[in-house]
């Protein structure tokens, strides 16, 4: 496809100013004006509305079919959403705007603040970061000034299992702190006594994604956040996915002490390519004071900043991204405390639903009742056809379906984690397991085929490994023109 610059025709454009009716402004002084002409594509309006609806089709959403990428709930964002954030009050609010100028959006963090330390069990939220990574930062950061507040810096370690999303290590290791190894079973569930025997009083704290990250609730939680508690650590749940829990417990709890909460993820804001993200961290009352600044509290009936005694600081210019706030809002209001409890039992159900009907055709890494994803392996599948998990998800594209995460957790070889949510319907459920039984019986019937899937998309199989290896980062123009 053509690049805006490549449809470019010198002299082609839009205009749309009227004639100058006011006395022109003084010109610039030549310093600040550019000695070249800047080189912009020059496109008439059906030029570009042309552009972007094409690439609007050769793209592929939530809005366009199912999208099971396990870990990161790709669920629908409901219009509602973009009707509440869409409003004026809230498009047009200054984020330097006097308090009292824009106490209804104020009231948007307020309230959303109590909702979801309602849904999650903590006393206070900062809806500062801008997305999950950078919530554990946040979270992190806050756990090493409370240890420092007490002059315990001999705390040094964050203890994290092997199976953690790679953002838990990296954020640890921004703070600077440094790696203990959770140890796990071959179920993947935390083994308590080593657990017991490496805690001491060098561990900052835990990290910990429940359900885990093969869809398994943590099967001994309270033992685990109390022997970290007992050492003097505190507990972070990763709750960037709370898709099966929420309305259901709080991970306070279950004995932590902060959590984060991917609003782009479980509640219902753009994701990926679709819009910024956005995310809460909610701590427990002997984290408050170090939650960052400015933070909305409500003083005799209206609503302020506030910058909390000992707070870590401002981790954004400004307020993080306040019309996902108001998205986030709308999708709990819109739910009430029935519906998100329902919301989260049908993502079980669906997940299960899938688990069930595919268990017999594919491995699965438990042979249990799941949470809101599971997490499938084809080590086999690939040993007997030479069909590997990438082969499979491929083979998924010719059907209109996008593909389940693959490779992750790095644990499982061969892994495709699924996770449906709970915006699918039992037809398109239906519709998923006969392309996987399909494909199954395909890789028996002629791999070959399969391992030059798809062969109906746009793109087929780009080379990943140059891709990865050579990317080419930046739009050169002499590099169009040769190809
Ligand atoms: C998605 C995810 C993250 C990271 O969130 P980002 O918004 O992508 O930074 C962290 N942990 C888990 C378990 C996740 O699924």
């Amino acid at each position: 496809m053509e690049l805006l610059f490549e449809k470019s025709v010198a002299g082609r454009r839009t205009h749309y100013l009227p004639e100058l009716d006011v006395p022109e402004a003084k010109a610039l002084s030549a310093q600040y004006l550019r000695e070249e002409k800047l080189d912009l594509p020059e496109l008439s309006e059906i030029d570009v509305d042309r552009h972007y609806s094409e690439l609007e089709r050769r793209t592929y959403g939530v809005n366009n079919g199912v999208y099971m990428l396990g870990s990161c709930t790709m669920k629908y964002n409901p219009q509602l959403n973009e009707i509440t954030s869409g409003l004026p009050g809230f498009t047009q609010a200054h984020p330097l705007a006097p308090e009292a100028h824009v106490q209804g959006s104020l009231e948007v963090f307020a309230k959303l603040e109590s909702l979801l330390c309602d849904i999650t069990g903590m006393d206070e939220m900062t809806f500062q970061p801008a997305a999950g990574a950078h919530g554990e930062l946040t979270g992190l950061m806050m756990i090493k000034a409370y240890h420092e507040s007490r002059g315990e810096t001999q705390r040094t370690k964050i203890l994290i299992p092997n199976a953690a999303h790679g953002t838990n290590p990296a954020s640890m290791a921004m703070v600077g702190y440094e790696l203990l190894p959770i140890p796990v079973d071959e179920d993947g569930f935390i083994k308590v006594d080593e657990l017991r025997k490496i805690t001491d009083d060098t561990v900052a704290g835990l990290m910990l994604t429940n359900p885990n990250t093969e869809g398994q609730f943590e099967k001994n939680i309270s033992e685990v956040s109390k022997i970290v508690h007992e050492a003097g650590g505190l507990n972070y749940y990763d709750g960037a996915n709370l898709n099966a829990i929420m309305g259901i417990v709080q991970p306070g709890k279950m004995g932590f002490d902060v959590i984060h909460l991917n609003l782009h993820k479980t509640f219902s804001t753009p994701h990926g390519g679709g819009g910024p993200g956005a995310c809460g961290v909610g701590v427990k009352d002997i984290l408050k004071d170090f939650l960052p600044t400015p933070h909305v509290v409500e003083r005799n009936g209206s609503f302020e900043w506030n910058t909390p005694e000992k707070s870590i600081g401002n981790i954004v210019a400004f307020h993080g991204n306040f019309l996902n706030l108001v998205r986030a809002m709308s999708y709990v209001l819109m739910l009430g405390r029935d519906g998100i409890k329902r919301s989260a039992q049908n993502a079980v159900l669906n997940a299960n639903y899938l688990r069930y009907h595919l268990k017999d055709t594919y491995t699965m890494s438990h042979d249990e009742i799941c949470m809101h994803e599971f997490v499938m392996s084809l080590k086999q599948l690939k040993a007997e056809t030479g069909v590997s998990a990438l082969d499979i998800a491929k083979g998924l594209l010719d059907y209109g379906v996008h593909p389940p995460t693959m490779y992750f957790p790095l644990t499982i070889p061969e892994a495709l984690m699924v996770e449906p949510t709970e915006t699918e319907s039992r037809q398109t459920l239906d519709t998923i397991i006969k392309a996987f039984k399909e494909l199954h019986d395909l890789s028996c019937s002629d791999p070959e085929k399969l391992h030059n899937a798809p062969y109906t998309t746009v793109v087929r199989r780009p080379d990943e490994v140059e891709a990865a290896r050579n990317p080419i980062l930046k739009y050169e123009k002499s590099n169009a023109v040769e190809e």
